[in-house]
């Protein structure tokens, strides 16, 4: 795409890195073909080509963000199917961030929205917070339909259960023998809350393999939320600290890898190093990069760095599990052969579900924002799902385990959880027979 760009635009490092990016696409529109909100509304600007265009024009010609830009760029899921779809290579990832942040710096948005967006980033991020909200929802839940129907819809995922972890507060968990090597586990913001099972296990099955686990209890939410909301200035807050926290833990324990068990944030943590790529201080440059390098999923770790010890039962009933690999997962991280790979060996029939590529709606906080969108996505999800007729359905991110559970009985697990169990670990709760 030929770009007009001035020399003193140029000089600006943001611009300069989208302005590569821009250059790069062919305007073939393949990317549309994969996109969900382009196979949804049918329009050009609701698609990843539609965005790049806006996105330039905004950026190229110094213009600020209006109504209708604005809503054709929060439409995006940041589902980054595009990014794999692309035969250009055009690394939409990162300019779609720069274009949320463009949105952010100049478009004032209606007040209702501003303070929706507001309250998430501040609540999500917040465990504590979060379930005391959450309890407060639970009291006042017979009351909602008298609520206007953007809160209705946010009450609706809301848990009206709050379990309990089965293992105690550590912030290390040692293994019972030889210690193999050391990880940290980030344990997640709103996942600890509503699904302590899922670093249960995490925990379980990697101390059970001569894996020591660290948690740093002050650790704070990734940035993931902010940083795809385009409030930059809060996520870099977040982030500085969590980078220097897991460096200097890096190098007090020589940690092998940082685990992350939710996979948009885990894609998160892997684009510290780009985030901070003009960071004022090389050192700091540098600590970003490493904390990228050093984190993986955790499946992902499991493939690669550790033999698990599967426990062989002919007698064990086989299970139609259906995978469903989460977008952060798949498209921003490339992970997706190593799940499979492992379920695989649990020896159950697995199956990947038809149109997997797509998203499921959930996307972070799109389903609160975009619910229609995302009902929509959901349905299609299901459906997809139906046609497998699985007893259970497993995925790596908490996310897409709350959106589906919200469209279908079927059981939902992570699969952390599927591989603790035939690793010698405890039948998950949810699994009946
Ligand atoms: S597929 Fe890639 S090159 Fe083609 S229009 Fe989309 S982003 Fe541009
Ligand atoms: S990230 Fe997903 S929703 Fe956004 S343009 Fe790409 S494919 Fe479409």
């Amino acid at each position: 795409m030929q770009t007009n760009f001035k020399k003193n635009q140029l000089e600006n490092p943001e611009i300069n890195t989208s302005e590569k990016i821009l250059r790069k696409c062919v305007h073939c529109g393949m990317c549309n073909a994969t996109c969900p909100t382009f196979q949804i509304l049918g329009d050009e600007l609701s698609g990843p080509r539609g965005r790049i265009y806006l996105i330039k024009d905004m950026l190229e010609n110094n213009k600020p963000a209006n109504a209708k830009i604005t809503k054709h760029i929060d439409q995006c899921l940041s589902c980054y199917a595009c990014l794999t779809t692309c035969p250009a290579g055009v690394d939409y990832l990162h300019l779609i961030d720069h274009g949320r942040n463009h949105v952010e710096r100049t478009y004032k948005r209606p007040i209702f929205q501003r303070l929706l967006r507001n309250i998430l980033a501040i609540v999500l991020p917040n465990p504590v917070l979060f379930k005391l909200i959450a309890v407060a929802t639970n009291i006042f839940r017979p009351l909602m339909f008298l609520a206007p129907s953007n809160i209705k819809n946010m009450v609706k995922f809301m848990p009206k259960e709050f379990p309990k972890s089965k293992l105690p507060n550590n912030p290390v968990f040692k293994p019972k023998l030889k210690v193999v090597s050391k990880v940290a586990l980030l344990t997640g913001c709103v996942q600890k809350v509503i699904s302590p099972e899922i670093n249960d296990s995490s925990i379980n099955i990697l101390t059970r393999h001569g894996i020591e686990v660290h948690i740093l209890k002050d650790i704070k939410c990734c940035g993931s939320l902010t940083h795809h909301m385009g409030k930059e200035a809060s996520a870099h807050k977040l982030i500085e600290f969590n980078i220097k926290k897991w460096h200097d833990l890096y190098e007090k324990e020589n940690l092998d890898a940082i685990l992350v068990n939710t996979s948009g944030c885990g894609t998160t943590l892997k684009d510290y190093g780009f985030i901070f790529r003009n960071h004022p201080d090389p050192k700091f440059r540098k600590k970003a990069k490493m904390i990228s390098k050093l984190t993986k999923d955790i499946t992902e770790y499991l493939d690669e760095s550790i033999k698990l010890d599967f426990i062989e039962s002919s007698k064990k009933k086989k299970y139609r599990v259906a995978y469903h690999s989460a977008c952060s997962m798949q498209h921003g991280q490339k992970v997706h052969e190593q799940p499979v790979k492992l379920l695989n060996k649990t020896g159950n029939h697995i199956y990947e579900i038809p149109d997997g590529h797509i998203c499921c709606g959930s996307a972070g906080t799109y389903n609160l924002m975009q619910p229609e969108i995302a009902e929509e996505l959901l349905k299609r999800k299901v459906n997809n799902i139906q046609k497998i007729n699985p007893d259970f359905v497993t995925t790596g991110n908490v996310g897409c385990i709350k959106q589906i559970s919200m469209g279908t009985k079927i059981p939902i697990l992570h699969t952390i959880e599927l591989l603790d169990w035939y690793t010698g670990g405890k039948k998950p709760d949810s699994i009946k027979s």
